[in-house]
């Protein structure tokens, strides 16, 4: 009598037969799982890339053309900015921190105010 195979798909949920490792029962169950797998993922990603991008917007659009502006902290609020979402976060030896979105970037002057610092406009 052969050995019995407990392993079921990852997908259809069908009971495997062969080798113990297999995690799918064919091909075409191993492809549509990895494609459900990376759909979820790029759905996530997508939406914080698009939080990204509008807090990117929000800072462009509130310093203008200015390359240094320091302006109330719930203006951003008020324009939807979402904090917790940035590309980068810098503090230096005095402990000032710097936070970045993309090429635009903005420090905390106190609990009110906040400095924009822009990239280089034409
Ligand atoms: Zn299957």
């Amino acid at each position: 009598m052969e050995p019995t195979n407990q392993q079921f798909c990852m997908l259809c949920n069908h009971k495997i037969h062969g080798r113990t490792d297999k995690k799918f029962c064919n091909d075409n169950c191993r492809n549509a799982y990895h494609n459900k797998i990376n759909h979820s993922e790029n759905i996530l990603i997508r939406n914080i890339k698009a939080k990204l991008f509008r807090n990117r917007k929000i800072l462009s659009e509130t310093s203008g053309d200015r390359s240094v502006c320091t302006i109330n902290r719930s203006l951003l609020v008020s324009k939807g900015f979402q904090f917790e979402f940035m590309t980068q976060m810098h503090s230096n030896k005095h402990g000032s921190v710097t936070y970045f979105c993309y090429d635009y970037s903005y420090k905390l002057i106190n609990d009110s105010s906040i400095q924009i610092l822009s990239p280089n406009k034409k």
